[in-house]
């Protein structure tokens, strides 16, 4: 599966020249972001890292991706309705980890209230590599959906003009035209405007719930302006603004500074260090309301490794999709071995053979963003510590997927330009809308194509080992 620019990966002096027309092809379609060192100033910003050339992705596992998302989609949101599911899968887990417990709890919290929500929006990206199989035949394998802030959809949806432009410079114009179009801004924005519009107030605003640290913030002004163009009203304020501003009335709708919200959309939220005591307290605030929240706290939990580690298990699908034995079935073809290290004889025979063979496995806790994962011998160590612990429920393993790596060149602002084995992870943007029990939106939105240097055995790109690039499909 290999591009056809294998001979000019070679030419330095073509590649130089094709990388500063990159480099500025970037900084003009937009894709941007702040600089470590003024993270919450527009003053100085830079290109985000991006490969210099798009990387080949079989066509038949990019259109097999973008076939089984509205299944995903889903597949998350009958998880969210399902108390009993989430309850008994996450029991063991809450036990252990503190911050999946307090989102657990709120959960319930809001439950026993009584739901004010009436209008559900979910926007996830459901990631996944090329698996080689012995026979080198690579195979669609999901690493994980992200139910809570899934970002790049954004940025991403200005690079393949500028990998076209790069193409061009390399004397690839025909393959230039064969790059796909690419929105994911738009269809996420799609998603947020029919939410709004369904909340049913004109002068109600759309909440982004940002960060304290906005380093990238034009992968979020993208869909920004997708809503403003729309003419819906946009905020965007942190947890600490919704402590000190945000209230609801005697109907719950929430009000910030007495402007009504109709969406929260949360690009935070989704790690630990995202909360203290007020955060915890905002978060409540927010998912107590009648306000549209995306994603709402239950959705949330749908995303954690936990829950993806049971979905594996023979006969869950179906139980969650009743009826729906296709659906079942191209969601199952993209499951990579999954296993639960809960306290018994299941977990203490798969904690043994990881011990014993660290590489055939990824240690997962419950966290996200990049950069967690156990790999290799820290994979050993750490299970070897705890596996006569209920410490170790908190953690997943995972079959290890390894992609066929290929030559590519990654562009960082003040790095040196060098050739680096990679691999990249494909995501597809799902985006639905539910109104009481009737699904009223079901859709992909567009995809994102990253990639990182094969020696990173983890990481995104906001974790600073990825980089954004463009599929060109083989
Ligand atoms: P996070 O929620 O932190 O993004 P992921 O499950 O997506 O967690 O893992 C982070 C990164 O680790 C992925 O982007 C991928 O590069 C790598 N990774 C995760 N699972 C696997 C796996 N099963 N095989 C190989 N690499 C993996
Ligand atoms: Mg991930």
């Amino acid at each position: 599966m290999a591009a056809p620019w294998e001979d000019v990966l070679r030419d330095k002096p073509a590649i130089r020249e094709a990388a500063s027309v990159a480099v500025d092809a970037a900084l003009l379609e937009g894709v941007l972001m702040r600089t470590e060192g003024e993270p919450n100033a527009s003053d100085v910003v830079n290109y985000a890292p991006f490969t210099l050339l798009p990387s080949a992705v079989p066509s038949a596992l990019f259109e097999q991706a973008y076939a089984v998302q509205q299944d995903f989609n889903l597949l998350v949101d009958a998880i969210s309705q399902n108390k009993e599911f989430l309850e008994h899968t996450l029991a063991s887990t809450i036990k252990v980890d503190d911050f999946t417990a307090q989102l657990f709890r709120i959960h319930m919290q809001v439950l026993e209230e009584g739901l004010a929500q009436s209008v559900f929006l979910g926007i996830n990206r459901s990631d996944y590599m090329f698996d080689c199989g012995v026979d080198g035949t690579p195979a669609l394998k999901q690493i994980e959906i992200n139910t809570i802030a899934a970002s790049f959809g954004g940025l991403t949806s200005r690079t393949a003009a500028v990998h076209g432009q790069v193409l061009k410079v390399l004397g690839k114009s025909k393959e230039a035209s064969h790059l796909l179009p690419n929105n994911p801004s738009k269809g996420l924005a799609l998603g947020i405007a029919k939410a709004w519009e369904l909340y049913g107030s004109q002068s109600a605003v759309v909440m982004f719930l940002v960060e304290e640290v906005q380093r990238n913030i034009f992968d979020q002004r993208c869909v920004e302006n997708e809503l403003w163009n729309r003419n819906i009203r946009v905020i965007r304020k942190r947890f600490r603004d919704v402590f000190e501003k945000g209230s609801l009335d005697d109907a719950k709708r929430l009000y910030m500074d007495g402007q009504e919200v109709a969406v929260v959309y949360y690009r935070e939220g989704y790690v630990p260090k995202n909360y203290d005591q007020q955060n915890w307290e905002a978060r409540l605030l927010l998912e107590r309301s009648r306000a549209v929240k995306c994603p709402d706290i239950a959705t949330q939990l749908a995303g954690t490794k936990k829950v993806q580690q049971e979905l594996s298990r023979p006969g869950t699908l179906e139980r969650l999709l009743p009826g729906r034995a296709e659906a079942v079935a191209r969601i199952r073809a993209t499951f990579a071995g999954l296993y639960s290290l809960d306290v018994g004889e299941e977990g203490d025979k798969i904690a043994a053979t990881a011990i014993a063979d660290p590489d055939r496995f990824v240690l997962k806790p419950q966290r996200e963003g990049g950069g967690n994962n156990l790999y290799g011998e820290e994979l050993r160590q750490v299970l070897e510590k705890i596996r006569d612990s209920p410490e170790r429920t908190s953690y997943i393993l995972m079959d290890k997927i390894k992609p066929q790596p290929a030559m590519n060149y990654l562009l960082r602002a003040h790095s040196p330009l060098q050739a680096s084995e990679c691999i990249s992870e494909l995501g597809i943007f799902g985006v639905y809308v539910r109104q009481g029990k009737e699904m009223v939106m079901n859709r992909a939105a567009g995809h994102l194509l990253r990639t990182k240097a094969v020696e990173h055995a983890d990481g995104g790109v906001a974790a600073g080992v990825a980089v954004l690039d463009t599929p060109y499909l083989v």
